[in-house]
């Protein structure tokens, strides 16, 4: 049996109370395994920070609980926590976070002593890390003199260096250029499947999809299914199934992108040799658009 790396249930954030009470997060569960890489996309304010901050234990849920490996750190006292940050989280961050009067070096050694090896160890433990991750070269620079992809490599070592159970990264592309972005991305990725480290990944940038196993969509503090296409027959649009007009003929749901075009297939043009041939090609799957009956996964 392959035990859950991370264990989310209906975990609910509420902040405040009254009148001015915001539930950022409400009964979201979620559960990751092992060297899965999850990608949770979202408007700015859909929860996606505070999802993450409770995941990462550094905010508690008001209800609902969280497990990592098993343990339920949702439930431990706040004086168990900064070691469990430490050693089982890697926190990835948009800004980096990297401490500007530290090198590259001492920036990612320092958290491997902080998790109790010993300073020549933690060093050589950095040097490796960072030289595997292109770095090797940039050891006694400050944070400031390097590019943003390096900063964020630096920021990837330093997650990964105590050996995270689970790597969280929060809007990691933000503050770098699109080829950057994918290229670090990608990055993670490989370690992810190479070590078997599970990563949970909030974003909203859309280029980054593909180097996910599964894709999330939260909006409103919960998770929503993702938008699926269809593609009107009369017309050919591409538009979305849940917000579509839809109709049905001889047992297909049909969706259109107005009550025009809807009217247009069920009554008159449905018969014309125009209608038929993109009912059909929209039946099978043609164009953007998916076999507008079939069943959701
Ligand atoms: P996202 O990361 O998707 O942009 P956040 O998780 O930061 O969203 O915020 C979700 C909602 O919770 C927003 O309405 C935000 O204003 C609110 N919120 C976040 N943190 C706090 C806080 N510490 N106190 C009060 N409201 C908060
Ligand atoms: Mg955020």
């Amino acid at each position: 049996m392959t035990t859950l790396t991370l264990d989310v249930r209906a975990a609910t954030k509420r902040f405040g109370d009254g009148d001015t009470a915001v539930t950022a997060v409400r009964g979201v569960s979620l559960a990751v395994a092992p060297g899965e890489v999850v990608l949770i996309m979202g408007p700015s304010g859909s929860g996606k920070t505070t999802l993450l901050s409770m995941m990462g234990a550094l905010l508690r849920p008001t209800s609902g609980s969280i497990h990592l490996d098993g343990t339920e750190i949702s439930a431990l006292s706040e004086s168990r926590l900064p070691a469990i940050r430490l050693r089982q989280f890697g926190f990835i961050f948009q800004d980096f976070n990297l401490l500007s009067a530290l090198t590259v070096l001492e920036n990612v050694a320092l958290v491997a002593e902080l998790a109790g090896l010993r300073s020549r160890a933690a060093r050589d433990k950095a040097i490796m890390l960072l030289t595997h991750l292109g770095l090797g070269k940039r050891l006694g620079f400050l944070p400031e003199k390097l590019s943003g992809g390096e900063k964020q490599r630096v920021a990837i070592a330093r997650a990964l260096i105590n050996e995270p159970t689970l790597i969280l990264a929060d809007e990691p592309t933000a503050n770098l250029d699109s080829k950057i972005g994918r290229e670090i991305m990608r990055l993670l990725r490989g370690i992810a499947k190479e070590q078997g480290r599970s990563v949970v990944i909030v974003s909203h940038d859309q280029r980054i999809r593909d180097i996910a196993d599964r894709v999330l969509w939260l909006e409103d503090g919960a998770f929503k299914e993702m938008v699926t296409m269809a593609t009107d027959p009369v017309c050919g649009m591409a538009v979305e199934r849940e917000r579509a007009v839809s109709g049905q003929r001889e047992g297909d749901t049909y969706f259109f992108c107005s009550n025009g075009c809807r009217a247009e297939f069920l009554v008159a043009g449905g018969q014309g040799a125009r209608g038929w041939i993109r009912a059909a090609s929209a039946l099978i799957g043609g164009r953007a658009g998916s076999r507008a009956a079939s069943p959701r996964r």
